[in-house]
């Protein structure tokens, strides 16, 4: 078995293969590049395109191709070989032109209209900030993609600007603060990734999970999570070995895959990597989907990344651990030892309490998706209301500085086991609130409310721009203030004082939560379609266009696109529905009807006085339901006509939402009590026992 060192990136054009394949000054203009975001010379690139391509045919690949992250929400690639014809034959070649632009074909990528498909022309760019691979024979080129006309088509692209945005205001107000010897701020992202393995010939078995992601009926298990025994539970050898295969994979690649363990829900795991820069893990986290649903097959399994494959149980989620690092390695959220005196810290605390508020609408906005719909404001995920929270002592002194009253730091208190041979250790300063969409988690933020399957480019650049807007109007405030410590303390006490709605520390699944979240005035917006009415606002567009992350006309299409996948999603779950109603259910309940009522025949062949009271009480609830199981498909078969009709993106949504996925969940609960009256012969899928459990 290779060493672990060994296998770590060892699919990778990372530091160390440049520094070993390239010319010392190709290395240091490449790294410029890298680390400063220098612009590259076309000389560079023709040497790195040259070693690149020698390193990944030394891996046995023959192609290379531009990999990007268009708006359809995953991952998008064109393969292309070396080969350069050459007198009677061919030769590997790869051109700094070839690594630096591409030109894939854009018109049946999503644009929400802002390109007609005569201009079909897109570009890809090289984005030499995240390291190339090879994977499955091809060398991997991570890129940005835009239009013709220079229109921004991707996740990749308004990530970078707002990194860039958010280190040029972090590094201004750094400055002001003395830290002249900062040149750069980062911000750095760890994801912990939800998903669900089931066994491959089950899921074959079910339409809906092949179609949609999720099952569209399925009557509850007897058994589910109410025994919390999932949760970190030992991992069965079957999951153990899908694990291990998972690691070593991810591993090649540059991934640094660190925990694993079972989640709440059976059949649910999680994987967290060792976090990295915003846009290297927001490429890692696409890779990694990616790689668990391609590991899962090796071991006859499905991985389902949807948010919500199984009513009854918990969804999946993302979490986004966010933090703010410079390059002179300070972590910008960690509030040392006495945050009462560190300027710094309570100066960003207070930004980012102040974007938070500020734009709620566009963090509840950037998660929001139909799967994500089935868990926030659900008794699981966090809810449909953005709130804070940062812990008891973070909060005690942010209610001092508030009131003016004085604060004492805990610092961190020895816990005391009262067992001699386990050793004491510190506690941490604050417990966890399991239930915050965005808590404070000792030295960084952790955004709760990301789907599982939700590509972390857009709640991230959202984020960064929010955040950099803040500093910028902070840095106005305090550049020519005279004593900047005591006009620093009166803005994070003006800011906290302003803002401290949003701050909330209880418990966010409790109603009282929701009627006290109205009287403070946060949005709960529960779904997707409503969500997006806060999207194109004139506050939230012009804080995207004062900070060069993309246009009014670019978001514009954003929110056409997010609505028009949303209803083509309903849509699509609807007539999954309506099929397996018409094809599976509906005959299946007749066949049993038949069989009970040619038993109950018999029976009174048999002898007049033997009882059919079973049979016939059965055969007459069946009939009822099946009954009304027919009247809702037909119902559900208008209302899909009817929102297929409407042309305006918004009000087709709407329509899906609380038409068509009304009737579905009514189509739902009737047809889930028919398969708890169906015997198992009959009934047409395998059950949730059998999904949950058969792993
Ligand atoms: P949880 O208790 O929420 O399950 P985990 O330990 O599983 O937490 O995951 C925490 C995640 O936060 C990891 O991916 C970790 O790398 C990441 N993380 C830690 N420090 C930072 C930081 N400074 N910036 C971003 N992410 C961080
Ligand atoms: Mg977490």
């Amino acid at each position: 078995m290779t060493k672990v060192p060994e296998l770590f990136g060892s699919k990778v054009f990372n530091d160390q293969v440049m520094h070993e394949r390239l010319p010392g000054t190709t290395y240091k203009a490449l790294k410029k590049t890298i680390e400063n975001g220098e612009p590259l010379d076309i000389s560079v690139a023709n040497v790195v395109a040259n070693a690149m391509k020698d390193w990944a045919v030394e891996q046995g690949c023959t192609h290379f191709t531009h990999w990007f992250q268009p708006m359809t929400g995953v991952t998008a690639e064109k393969h292309d070989s070396f080969i350069q014809p050459c007198g009677d034959g061919v030769i590997m070649e790869f051109s700094g032109k070839e690594l630096i632009k591409g030109e894939p074909d854009a018109s049946s990528f999503p644009s929400g209209g802002i390109r007609a498909t005569f201009e079909a022309r897109g570009y890809t760019t090289w984005d030499p900030t995240s390291p190339a691979f090879v994977k499955d024979g091809s060398l991997y080129i991570p890129t940005a993609f835009c239009s013709y006309t220079g229109e921004v088509l991707d996740k990749k692209t308004p990530l970078l600007r707002s990194m860039e945005r958010l280190s040029a205001e972090a590094v201004k107000i750094l400055h002001l603060l003395g830290k002249t010897d900062v040149t750069r701020v980062a911000t750095t992202v760890g994801p912990e990734q939800e998903y669900f393995l089931v066994d491959k010939d089950l899921y074959e078995q079910r339409v809906d999970l092949k179609l949609t992601g999720r099952t569209l009926f399925g009557a509850k298990a007897p058994k589910g999570q109410e025994l919390e025994d999932h949760y970190f539970g030992s991992i069965k050898t079957r999951v153990a070995a899908y694990m291990k295969d998972l690691d070593e994979e991810l591993w090649k690649l540059g991934i640094l895959a660190k925990t694993k363990h079972n989640e709440v829900a059976p059949s649910q795991h999680e994987l967290a990597p060792i976090f990295s820069t915003s846009n290297i893990a927001t490429d890692h986290n696409e890779l990694t989907m990616e790689v668990m649903q391609k590991v899962a097959e090796r071991h006859n399994l499905v991985c389902l990344l949807h948010e919500k494959p199984f009513k009854g149980v918990n969804g999946s989620g993302k979490h986004n651990n966010w933090s703010i690092t410079t390059n002179t390695g300070e972590n910008l959220l960690s509030p040392g030892k006495h945050p009462e005196s560190n300027t710094q810290f309570l100066l960003f605390l207070a930004a980012i309490v102040k974007a938070v508020d500020e734009y709620q609408d566009l963090l509840r906005i950037t998660v929001a998706s139909a799967g994500n719909d089935h868990r926030l404001g659900a008794n699981e995920a966090p809810p449909a209301i953005i709130s804070m929270y940062l812990g008891d002592d973070l909060d005690a002194l942010v209610q001092s500085i508030i009131n003016g009253g004085s604060y004492e730091s805990h610092g961190k208190e020895r816990m005391h086991t009262g067992v001699d041979v386990l050793a004491d250790f510190k506690k941490d300063n604050s417990d966890r609130n399991r239930t915050s969409p965005f808590a404070f988690t000792g030295n960084k933020f952790e955004f709760r409310a990301l789907g599982s399957s939700l590509n972390i480019a857009c709640p991230n650049y959202m984020l960064n721009t929010m955040v950099a807007d803040e500093l910028a109007q902070f840095y106005e405030a305090l550049k020519d203030a005279e004593d900047l410590e005591a006009a620093a303390k009166a803005l994070i006490r003006e800011t906290l004082t302003a803002h401290r709605r949003i701050i909330f520390n209880g418990d966010n699944y409790s109603d009282e939560w929701v009627a006290e979240a109205e009287r403070r005035g946060l949005l709960n917006l529960k779904s997707l379609p409503e969500a997006m009415q806060h999207f194109m606002t004139e506050k939230n567009i012009s804080l995207f266009v004062r900070n060069n992350i993309i246009s009014e006309e670019e978001l514009r299409a954003r929110c056409e696109i997010e609505l028009e996948t949303y209803a083509k999603q309903i849509s699509i779950e609807a007539m999954t529905m309506v099929d397996m109603a018409k094809k599976d259910i509906l005959p299946a309940v007749t066949a049993y009807i038949r069989e009970l009522t040619e038993t109950a025949l018999a029976k009174k062949a048999l002898s007049e006085s033997i009882s059919v009271k079973a049979e016939l009480d059965l055969i007459n609830a069946l009939t009822d339901k099946q009954e009304q199981f027919a009247a809702l498909t037909a119902e559900l078969q208008d209302e899909i006509a009817a929102a297929s009709l409407i042309a305006d993106n918004q009000e087709a949504a709407t329509a899906y939402r609380e038409k068509v996925f009304a009737k579905m969940e009514e189509l739902r609960a009737v047809g889930d009590s028919i398969e708890e009256e169906t015997a198992a012969e009959f009934w047409p899928y395998p059950s949730y026992t059998d999904l949950l459990f058969g792993v």
